[in-house]
């Protein structure tokens, strides 16, 4: 398709990076695929403008019905204009000052949720081509955020960390390390330090360069297609987290001796069908199944309508419910921002779940919170007590 074929609804705010909250939320919607183009399937979906969708009913007895959002990819979106115009370089921003951000793609199976965050797979196959049209919001991301770390390293020491998990049937695996964890899946505890959970075990990889970063990915993708081909419908199951931590050490600007640390994230989040919900009740599965096929993506939604419903104000969120919704508490319990891709599919055969994908994103968009840095005062301290140390050693060594 032209690049001239299509367009980016934008929010009535007419900015196309959206930051006036700290959820956004963003609906794409992927081209009809060859299989529906075939069968005549039509679009029900249209574009009036303004971050708004407009989707026909279930029926012809019912109204087509008007959604909004901050912005809204039409199918000839590239991956590029995802990483220009949804937020996400906001979110980036944020987590190098310190806060917690979460970028997560919802949407039923097929509707192009791990297109958007990795691609196609086997674009990691071999040495990737960087300048490939097809790479995703990881990638580009993890691109944006060098760019950004160079520019700001005259002042400023950065540490980075990436760890790459999936909860499966409520069991969390290590991708980076899938063969020790599939045996033994790894535990999620509460931290009273970090004052959140964690996964315990998790291998964090020292990432100095892009390609350290780049090699995660790479290897997490390729031990999750391996996992998919054991398991019928793996991924359509199956959560993945990719997380880079990124801890900031500045010196303050009048105590020289003083480093300030920050501690911000992102987790980039590629969530199971979001039909697993309905399957989750559906016969001939085994009860732990039944109980765990969904668990998380339920608890995702409840979390969700009690975070968005405004009449709750101080109202329980039942984070702890969930392996997901433990991993994700910090970013929406109103420390941090998110973004929500909600991903559909304009094939009238998808309907149900489209409208169903439209309204979680609607509801999601009603959450507000409040975003908080995270510095560490001790942490600060102990830095600042290593490096005096340090340079007493040095001075001795040189007398
Ligand atoms: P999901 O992860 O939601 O199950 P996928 O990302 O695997 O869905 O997408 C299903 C298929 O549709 C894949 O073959 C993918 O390449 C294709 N696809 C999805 N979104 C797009 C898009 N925006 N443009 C082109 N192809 C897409
Ligand atoms: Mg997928």
């Amino acid at each position: 398709m032209d690049s001239s074929d299509y367009h980016i609804v934008k929010s009535s705010s007419g900015s196309s990076t959206p930051h006036e909250d700290n959820i956004n939320v963003v609906v794409r919607v992927r081209p009809l695929n060859n299989k529906e183009i075939k069968s005549k399937d039509e679009s029900v979906i249209q574009f009036p403008g303004n971050g708004q969708i407009l989707c026909e009913g279930h029926s012809d007895m019912q109204k087509a019905k008007l959604f909004s959002y901050n912005v809204v990819f039409e199918p000839g979106a590239s991956q590029e204009d995802i990483l220009n115009y949804s937020g996400i370089k906001r979110l980036i921003e944020m987590a190098i000052e310190g806060f917690n951000a979460t970028v997560f793609c919802y949407g039923q199976t097929g509707s192009g949720k791990t297109h958007t965050l990795t691609g196609p797979p086997d674009l990691f196959v071999g040495k990737a081509d960087i300048s490939h049209p097809g790479h995703g919001l990881v990638f580009r991301s993890f691109f944006y955020l060098f760019q950004l770390l160079q520019q700001r390293q005259e002042n400023t020491q950065f540490i980075l960390k990436a760890s790459f998990l999936e909860i499966y049937n409520e069991k969390v695996i290590d991708l980076l390390n899938p063969g020790a964890a599939r045996k033994k899946p790894l535990a999620v505890r509460w931290s009273k330090k970090l004052r959140g959970f964690y996964v315990e075990n998790l291998f964090l990889v020292d990432c100095e360069e892009l390609d350290d970063l780049l090699a995660v990915l790479e290897e997490g993708m390729r031990n999750r297609s391996v996992g998919s081909h054991l398991m019928n419908d793996h991924s359509s199951r199956s959560h993945t987290i990719l997380t880079v931590h990124i801890t900031s050490e500045q010196q303050a600007e009048n105590e020289k001796s003083v480093f300030i640390s920050k501690q911000g994230k992102i987790n980039f989040v590629d969530l199971a069908g979001s039909e697993m919900t309905k399957k989750t009740h559906s016969e001939g599965k085994t009860l732990e199944e039944a109980n765990n096929i969904n668990k998380s993506l339920m608890v995702l939604g409840y979390c969700i309508a009690s975070l968005s419903d405004t009449r709750k104000k101080n109202g329980h969120i039942p984070y702890r419910d969930s392996q997901l919704t433990k991993l994700l508490a910090d970013s929406l319990a109103g420390n941090g921002v998110t973004l929500m891709i909600a991903c559909i599919s304009p094939a009238k055969s998808n309907v149900s779940e489209t409208i169903n994908t439209l309204r979680y994103a609607a509801r999601a968009k009603r959450i507000k919170t409040k975003p908080l840095i995270i510095i560490d005062p001790r942490e600060a301290l102990i830095l600042s007590l290593k490096r005096e140390v340090n340079s007493l050693k040095l001075e001795n060594e040189h007398l």
